[in-house]
């Protein structure tokens, strides 16, 4: 698969909040339905996105907007914190966020 395909199919993940189709299959997501983002343009919440286009740089904001406002975001950033998820806004989060957030995590555990 090549790194656009992941990218895509980590779009209609998103979209859907089905499983990515990556080498790394993950369980479906039983939220999904809930999701403030579930009608929203997929292409809002990933950097994929923001670097071929920097002049949508606006969209990061646009999507933590979103987030703000949806009733599963503990859940969506708990499993994005999990899975490891590389890319995108989840939970409200860039992926810069998560991984300070996971190396708060190490640390409180160490
Ligand atoms: S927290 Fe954001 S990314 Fe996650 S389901 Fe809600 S709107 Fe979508």
């Amino acid at each position: 698969m090549t790194i656009q395909q992941t990218h895509q199919s980590t779009r209609r993940a998103h979209q859907t909040h089905e499983a990515p189709q990556t080498h790394d299959p993950r369980p479906p997501v039983r939220w999904a339905a809930r999701a403030a983002c579930r009608d929203a343009d997929p292409a809002l919440f990933f950097p994929f996105t923001w670097d071929d286009h920097p002049s949508r740089s606006g969209d990061q904001a646009r999507a933590q907007r979103i987030c703000r406002t949806c009733p599963v975001q503990p859940a969506c950033l708990a499993w994005a914190l999990r899975t490891g998820e590389p890319d995108g806004i989840w939970g409200g989060t860039t992926p810069d966020e998560r991984r300070r957030i996971r190396a708060r995590l190490r640390q409180a555990t160490a």
